[in-house]
């Protein structure tokens, strides 16, 4: 086992604070279920006091990698990156059976090719079965993927038409320029949420920033870090560092949390790669979500009014990946009209986190519906949050309660007021 989870998992007081925020904990009420036993089961396998058995993945398998704990730590653990390496350690070490680990990598595989994924999902509306708003995954792969034939997958909501989308390369400053920015289009935002990606271009472009989408700038490796495919990972950071190698830029913007908060952590994942350790810290330091990146160049005020009630759910890798959690409400807040209502539990996983609704199909549907209940409670119009996952699922559990509430990322709205 990798002796930096050891080093980074002996941190851990054992305190216990980090029970209350992680929300498989406040589910099962199990210890091996919350931050503390799941450190202490991995740290138990990288000192070979236990073995890496079906046991201890399943609750590893259980983490929504939230980070919630990490919030609530008062002594610094690095959950995250201890979670990462195990995950990679079960993936290497080929625990998993065969049909479910092919299923995995195949998943991973195709949500981070556009085409594939966009084909994938064609395919997906003809053959899932059905039942009213609800669509299932087919039988046979959510068996394959789950390892279970007992729970049915749940898909998140998706458009009824999907496609891949592509931004121009070169979109001018509105007004006085102010900076030049490149921006991710992702792979998931690409096929599911263009239109997002079109309104963070066009509040840019207000807020006088000059915006480069480079078509070669593909993925960042997210889902591959926070799924136990570290190498593959590393090998997409490389691939995008390189893509942006001659583009200059005042700063890298993002859309959706868990792609900001990895390329984020891109100097550590690279750190031991002298070839490229350098310019990832570099490229990490210019990165900035799209909330973040307005509030600090100073947002100009728009004048067009949105008479909305809206709630506002913090993706995980945003409020605690990037403790990010003032700069979307502020934006939400300089719309006129706009009313921003208080949404109970906003910062606790709403279940999809990634691969998770597909491959923990109980436990994520649990922390769906919790979520929709509190968001049913707000009276709210919509529901603002910046992360594709959680915009389909919540789109998914609110459509599935007959709920009439939409589901839109922040910048969307912000784009609505400049044009309204
Ligand atoms: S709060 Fe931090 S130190 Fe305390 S038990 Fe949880 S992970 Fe360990
Ligand atoms: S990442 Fe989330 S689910 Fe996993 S242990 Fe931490 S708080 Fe719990």
């Amino acid at each position: 086992m990798h002796s930096s989870v050891e080093e980074k998992a002996v941190k851990c007081i054992r305190c216990g604070f980090c029970l209350d925020a992680c929300p498989t904990f406040r589910l099962t009420g199990n210890e091996a279920d919350s931050p503390r036993g799941r450190i202490y089961l991995m740290r138990s396998v990288a000192e070979n006091v236990i073995p890496l058995d079906q046991d201890v993945m399943k609750h590893i398998d259980a983490c929504l990698g939230c980070r919630a704990c990490e919030t609530a730590c008062p002594s610094g653990v690095q959950y995250a990156s201890i979670l990462e390496e195990f995950r990679t350690e079960i993936e290497e070490r080929g625990q998993r059976p065969g049909l479910q680990r092919f299923a995995r990598r195949q998943l991973l595989n195709t949500l981070t090719n556009p085409r594939l994924f966009s084909a994938t999902l064609k395919a997906a509306q003809v053959l899932g079965g059905s039942n009213g708003h609800q669509r299932y995954m087919p039988s046979f792969a959510a068996e394959m993927l789950t390892g279970s034939a007992s729970a049915p997958v749940t898909l998140p909501a998706v458009p009824e038409k999907v496609s891949v989308g592509t931004l121009p390369e070169i979109n001018p400053a509105i007004g006085e320029k102010r900076a030049t920015v490149a921006m991710l289009a992702g792979c998931v935002m690409r096929v599911l949420y263009h239109d997002t990606n079109e309104a963070t271009v066009r509040v840019l472009q207000q807020n006088g920033c000059e915006v480069l989408v480079p078509r070669s700038a593909g993925c960042c490796g997210a889902l591959h870090v926070h799924n136990g495919y570290l190498e593959d990972a590393r090998q997409r950071a490389r691939t995008l560092l390189d893509a942006l190698e001659s583009v200059e830029m005042d700063a890298f913007i993002v859309n959706s949390a868990g792609c900001g908060s990895t390329l984020k952590e891109y100097g550590d994942l690279l750190a031991d790669d002298s070839l490229y350790a350098e310019r990832a810290r570099r490229f990490a330091a210019k990165v900035r979500d799209i909330s973040e990146y307005l509030m600090e160049l100073g947002l100009r005020p728009p004048k067009g009014s949105l008479n909305l009630r809206v709630a506002y759910h913090d993706a995980c890798h945003l409020a605690h990946g990037q403790k990010i959690t003032a700069p979307p409400r502020k934006m939400l807040q300089s719309i006129p009209g706009l009313e921003l209502v208080d949404l109970p539990e906003s910062d606790t996983c709403c279940g999809s986190a990634g691969i998770y609704n597909l491959t923990q199909p109980t436990m994520a549907k649990k922390l769906q519906q919790r979520k929709i209940d509190f968001i049913l409670e707000t009276g709210a119009a919509v529901i603002a949050t910046g992360n594709p996952g959680c915009l389909a699922w919540i789109h998914q559990g609110l459509k599935e309660r007959g709920s009439a509430i939409t589901v839109r990322h922040p910048i969307e709205l912000l784009d609505e007021a400049y044009r309204a």
